[in-house]
Parts: structure tokens; sequence; C-alpha cells
């Protein structure tokens, strides 16, 4: 957590108030001269092979597997996530990404060759080559500020694009950090540059001239980085918000469903974009039994800071994380709601704590079931059916991820197709965002594009494609000249194709008798015609033709 004076952030432990450190933030000239020191290790980067880089990441993999203690205790320090959780869902991701990447980007991203069906194309070759795009600014948000930023940076880099890292204003220490590893693994200048600042220096870096942006953070930290990014046109990745439902069908397990729910709405304080925010229960024998087992689950986890062992839960960021969860509280109590457990900011303890809190008796007139909560909140609601809990699951303005806990996995598969998400998962939750093959990302306000998987592959590269021609013949069919022949080929080529069966045969008939006419010859000059290809083919001694 952060304030600011002037030009330098403060970096707050969460858990205590206490400073941790402070650092500049940059102006529109550093960010520009930065975006240009990139651009320039660009120049060099790019003609590096993908053997050359997987040394790097290698490296970067042994640095970061060195300095887990170190970095495990900044990040719980910085922004309070217990150590626990610092080192499962901060660096196993950028772990396991460096080992998927070395061992899978150059196949992944190998050139493809295209067949193609059309019989007049038949001459021609098409491939896919894929090619970095340049310099990618990664704007990162607070919540996981290593994993985050670290994931998409491995990605750019192994596949020849260089990078600018903008990470959030309330944790840049983690920031600093990441562009220290890079140094000790012996990235080259430029290739992975950190500008530390506030929003108004994120404001520079969307609006510099950036081959590709990936913006994690708040819808309207979005909204606002897809307008900055209008004017060069710069190719945008949006990872946003999300309100993300749990659907427990009645024959689901009580204590795995207990326990999974109990972790997905608690872990990081709650302030994940993929926690679950609310539990739709399909009424059924075990409905009461489910509640109270979430509410001893919830009641029983121990709330202090992220650095001692003993946590469950730590604290919020800051002051205005807490005030945002104890509004949801108050604004659900004053409409029904009731509190089974939790309830309370805990700012006795020393820092911005929130007790884990389980509500029922909530409806969607309640912002704690429409509106991102990010914070230690699990509110219930009971339903009779499923198409019920489908329904309101999907009646939101996010589509981020949903989780579905279940006895029976056909039924559970059903329910996660009928649900307007990126990411459905059955029987568990969160655990995806750190597993670097699988796609990451959401619908409607959540965002959009995807990272990592293949498909952020895709992202990250020009997909460039490649047409060879063998130059047989005298001319293609489409070019010219046109005339009244063209037109009667071109409609007897599509009923030749595509025309219905007892219709084609005509279609032939028309497309090759008028193939060789050319307008010369329908034309009252009197010039010669073109020739047919055929005999344009016997007599060619045509001298641009690529041999
Ligand atoms: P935020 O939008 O306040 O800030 C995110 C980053 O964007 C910060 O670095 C900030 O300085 C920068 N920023 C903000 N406004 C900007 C602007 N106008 N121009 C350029 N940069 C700007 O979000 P946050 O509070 O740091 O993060 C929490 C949000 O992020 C939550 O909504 C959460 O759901 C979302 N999130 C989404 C994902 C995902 O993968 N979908 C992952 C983590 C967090």
């Amino acid at each position: 957590m952060v304030t600011s004076h002037k030009a330098i952030l403060e970096s707050i432990n969460p858990s205590t108030k206490e400073v941790l450190g402070r650092v500049p933030i940059m102006s529109k000239v550093q960010v520009d001269e930065i975006v240009a020191a990139s651009h320039k290790a660009y120049e060099i980067w790019q003609l590096t092979s993908y053997k050359q880089r997987a040394k790097y990441v290698l490296k970067l993999r042994q640095v970061i597997a060195a300095r887990a203690d170190e970095l495990a205790q900044l990040i719980s320090e910085e922004v309070g996530k217990p150590l626990a959780e610092a080192y499962l869902s901060e660096l196993t991701g950028p772990l396991d990404t460096c080992v998927w990447m070395v061992e899978n980007a150059e196949k992944l991203l190998a050139d493809q060759s295209i067949s193609l069906s059309n019989p007049l194309l038949s001459s021609k070759q098409s491939l896919v080559a894929f090619e970095p795009l340049g310099v990618v600014g990664i704007i990162a948000p607070w919540n996981y500020p290593f994993s985050i930023p670290m994931m998409a940076t491995i990605m750019s880099i192994m596949v020849g694009n260089t990078v600018i890292i903008k990470p959030s204003e309330k944790s840049p220490l983690i920031g600093i950090k990441i562009g220290e590893i890079c140094q000790e693994a012996g990235l080259p200048h430029g290739v992975v540059e950190i500008v530390t600042g506030d929003r108004e220096t994120g404001k520079y870096l969307s609006e510099a001239a950036l081959n590709k942006l990936i913006f994690t953070g708040s819808v309207q930290g979005g909204q606002k980085v897809m307008a900055q990014c209008a004017d060069n046109l710069t190719p945008l990745t949006l990872e946003l918000g999300g309100k993300d439902a749990a659907i427990v069908l009645p024959d689901a397990p009580i204590d795995w469903t207990c326990r999974g729910i109990t972790w997905g709405a608690f872990t990081n304080a709650g302030q994940a974009c993929a926690s679950v925010e609310r539990v739709y229960l399909i009424k059924g024998k075990n409905t009461e039994k489910i509640i109270s087992k979430l509410t001893k689950l919830a009641s029983g986890l121990k709330l202090g800071p992220g650095t001692s062992d003993s946590t469950d839960v730590g604290p919020l960021v800051d002051e205005v994380q807490l005030a945002k969860v104890k509004d949801q509280v108050e604004d659900a109590l004053s409409k029904g709601a009731t509190i089974l457990t939790g309830g309370k900011a805990r700012e006795d303890l020393g820092g911005f704590f929130f007790e884990p809190t389980v509500l029922t008796n909530v409806d969607h007139t309640m912002k704690v079931m429409t509106e991102e909560t990010f914070g230690p909140l699990l509110p219930i609601m009971v339903v009779e059916t499923e198409d019920k809990a489908v329904e309101l699951a999907n009646d939101s303005q996010f589509g981020l991820c949903a989780t579905i806990w279940a006895g029976k996995l056909e039924r559970a598969e059903c329910v996660a197709r009928d649900l307007n998400v990126g990411t459905a998962l059955i029987n568990d939750c969160l655990f995806s965002h750190a597993t670097p093959q699988l796609p990451w990302g959401g619908i409607k306000k959540s965002g959009f594009g995807r990272s990592h998987s293949y498909f952020g592959l895709y992202d990250l590269v020009n997909i460039k494609h490649i047409s060879i021609d063998s130059a047989g013949g005298s001319h293609r069919v489409w070019w010219y000249p046109y005339g009244k022949a063209k037109v009667k080929m071109a409609r007897g080529g599509i009923q030749m194709l595509h025309g219905k069966m007892t219709e084609r045969p005509v279609g032939l008939v028309h497309f090759v008798g008028n193939m060789f006419v050319g307008p010369q010859s329908e034309n009252p000059t009197g010039k010669a015609a073109i020739k047919p290809e055929s005999e344009a083919a016997k007599t060619d001694a045509n001298p641009d033709k690529p041999q």
C-alpha cells in the first residue's frame, strides 16, 4: 500500500502501516526515455534464437528459486498476503512458465502450412510465421504483484519481445525487485525495464509507442487505458475484475466443497480477481450442513500479518479497500442480510484487517452480490433449482471465472457450459491462473484477450501469412481484364462450386467457356483477345515469370 508525496511513492506495510520504502514517480520524459531504450534493445533481442533466449529464461528460473525466501518475505510485507500464499500463488506460476516456455515456445510457434480448398488457388502455398511484436508494456495490479507481471514477461521475452513493466503504486518495491532479478539473470540492458509511479505514470506508458499493452487491473482503469491506447492503436489485452460465482449442486461432497470454497473466498483476504465472491447453494438435504460448515471454517481462520507462519488471512491492502468492504457489509445488513460469522474491521490488530465474514439472506439488490468486493466476504444465497443458480450466476456485469461443486461430474459439466465466463472450474477454484498452459481471461466487463497458454502466445506475436505462387500460366483468372465474359465466368464459378448439384454442370460450362475469353474478343475495335491460358502456357516466354 502507498501514499504519494510529490514525485515519491511511499510503500506501506498493510499489516503494520509502517513505511517499507520510497520509490520515484517517473515523469513522462523518463517513461519515454525507457520506451526508447526498450525499442533499441528490441533491435538486437528480436534477432536472438529461441535457444539463446531459453538460456536467459532458465537463468531467471534459477534466480527466482534461489531468492524465493527473500521474494516471499517482500511480497508478504508489501501486500500483506500470508507467506504460504507468497510462495504458492506468486512464485510457482512464474517458475512453471519458465519451464513451459523453454520446452514449448519454439514448437508452439513453429511455421504452420495452411492447405487451401479452392481449386483456383491450387498453385499457391500458404504458411504462417510467428514473429515478435516489439515492445510490450505490462501494467500490473498489486494483488498478485509478482506472478502477474512475471508470467507475462517470461512469455513476452521468450518470443523475442522486450518488456516494460509498470508495477502498481501499491507494490512498487516488488516491481523494483523484478528488475533486479532480471539483471541478475543477465538479461541485456533494455530487455526488461521497470517504470515506477502512479496512475499518471501508467498513463504515460499506455500513451507511448508500444507494440502491445497488457493491462491487469480495475474496470475503470481498463476503460481509461483503452482510450489512451486509441491514438496509437496499440493492441491491448484487458484482464479486469470479476464477481465469481460458486454453484453448489445438491450432491456436492460436503467437506471438499466447503474447504475449497473457504479457501477460494478468503485466500489473499479475498483480494483475487477470481476469488469466490458469491455462492448459490441449490436446496437439498445438505443445505444447512454446508452453511454451518462454511461458517465454522471461516470463523476458524486466523487473521494476522502475512509474515507470520500461522496466519491464514492477512490484511486488506489499504484503507480504500477496507472502506469498500465495510460499505458492502453495511449495505447488505440494511437490506436484510444476516451475518453468520465475522463482519467487523479489526484495526486493533494494527493494519487494515477485516474478519473473514459469512453472510446469508442475501439477494441481487445488494452490492455484495453484484459489485466486486475484493475482500473477505462470503455471501451465500440458497436457491430452489439449478436453472435459477445459473440465471443468477450469469446476472452479472462480469464474466471472469465460476466454479461448480458437484458429485456427478457430467451434470457439473453441463452447468459449466451454461455459464458466461472465461473459465469454469469443477470442484476447485483459482488454481488455473498459476498454470501457464491454461488460457486466462474473461468476457463482459472482465476484459478481453487471453494471457497464458498458446492463445496468450499468439497475442504476443505478429501472425504473419506468407503466400507463395508458383506463377504457372499467363495470369490468374481474377486479374484484369474484366468484361462480360469475366462476369459470366465468375457467376459460373460460383454456381459450379457452391450451387445446387443440378446447377453445377452448367456452372462448370460457363466457367470454363468464359475463362479464356478476353474483353477484346467481344470488343468491336477487333484488337486481339488475350490468349487462352493453356495456349499462353505453351508459347509463354514471359521474361517476368519468377523462377
Ligand atoms: P487499478 O486499475 O487501480 O490499477 C492497476 C494498475 O493500473 C496499476 O499499476 C495502476 O497504477 C495502473 N493504472 C490505473 N489507472 C490507470 C490509467 N488510467 N492509465 C494507466 N495505468 C493506470 O487496479 P488495482 O486496484 O491495482 O487492482 C485490482 C483490480 O484488478 C481488481 O478489479 C481485480 O479484479 C483486477 N485484477 C484482475 C486480474 C485478472 O487477471 N483479470 C488479476 C488481478 C487483478
